[in-house]
């Protein structure tokens, strides 16, 4: 994978990936969030459009520069967060897809009430713990509300040019409108910000995570889609579908044993001991463990099941 980093007075620095001969991933902003921009015969595809309008023009500058008269006719946002779509609007003519929950949160998070102010992490190359529900970086310079007009309930499929595209709401994780986008020409899976390369996945129990259509869904793509190889998450780099699964399977296990624990009459104290990372998922050890997040991940997650089966 071809790497090329170029320096803008706006945005510090950006990293871009050349994924395959037709796919741009974009690492940038104060969150370095990812931004991937999807070549095909008729037009481009963007997901997540980063966090200001400013971003997205250096996506689209750089973009157009690269790949000659192709203009962007489809964006999709995987989830509402501000560092994901505050750079719709550098994309008037585009269809914008996202899920059906996505512009009630995109509305409240730009009510000045709801204001929250993120601060750059001290620390450049961590990723940063994901923003809470209602958040608007206030102080973008010319941000403009701007709704996605195509919405995904369950399901939703279209092709531009010779590549196929296929979106599925996860179920209520990260935020209460998470999306998971194949392309399967690229062997390419989008997983916004539930999973990544370096940490380990958790959820936000504030939103009632739906466990029973999080495996169906992960079924479904794993069985659909054989060709699949390669994820790319919301911050951080690609990954492999192996690690992916690994991750999947360790939050589904957090989930069922957890809760047969309980069930038994453990005290949540045990559950916390024997459920630790060393003893029962040594080999996610590696995960962000070291640094503090990784351990204070863990134990949030059994937390959250503990406190969703109360
Ligand atoms: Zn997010």
């Amino acid at each position: 994978m071809a790497l090329t980093l170029f320096y803008t007075g706006l945005l510090i620095f950006t990293k871009v990936f050349s994924v395959s001969s037709d796919v741009l991933l974009f690492s940038m902003g104060t969150q370095a969030t990812n931004s991937t921009v999807i070549r095909t015969d008729e037009g481009l595809v963007v997901i997540d459009t980063n966090e200001s309008p400013a971003a997205a023009e250096e996506i689209l500058k750089y973009t157009k520069r690269k790949w000659i008269n192709k203009s962007v006719k489809y964006v999709i946002n995987t989830h509402h967060h501000f560092d994901h779509v505050q750079g719709n609007q550098v994309f008037p003519k585009a269809k914008i897809v996202a899920h059906k929950n996505c512009p009630q949160q995109m509305i409240a998070a730009a009510d000045p009430k709801n204001k929250v102010i993120y601060t750059e992490p001290k620390n450049s190359s961590s990723i940063p713990p994901p923003p809470p529900a209602k958040t608007l970086y206030t102080d973008t310079p010319g941000y403009k509300l701007t709704l996605p007009n195509i919405f995904v309930e369950d399901e939703y499929n279209f092709n531009l040019g010779e590549k196929s595209f296929t979106i599925y709401y996860f179920g209520a994780s990260h935020t209460d409108n998470d999306l998971l986008i194949v392309i399967p020409d690229e062997g390419l899976l989008f997983v916004g910000d539930l999973f990544y390369k370096k940490l380990l996945p958790h959820f936000s129990e504030s939103y009632k995570p739906d466990v029973n259509r999080w495996k169906s869904i992960v079924s479904k793509i794993v069985e659909r889609f054989p060709s699949l190889h390669t994820v790319i998450s919301g911050h951080g780099e690609p990954f492999t579908l192996e690690l992916f699964r690994k991750q999947f399977e360790y939050l589904i296990s957090l989930f069922d044993e957890t809760k047969n624990m309980k069930e038994l009459g453990f005290t949540d104290k045990e559950i916390l001991d024997s459920l630790s990372l060393e003893r029962r998922f040594g080999d996610l050890q590696y995960l962000d463990v070291k640094s503090s997040s990784g351990g204070s991940l863990h134990k949030g997650n059994i937390k959250s099941v503990l406190e969703l089966i109360k």
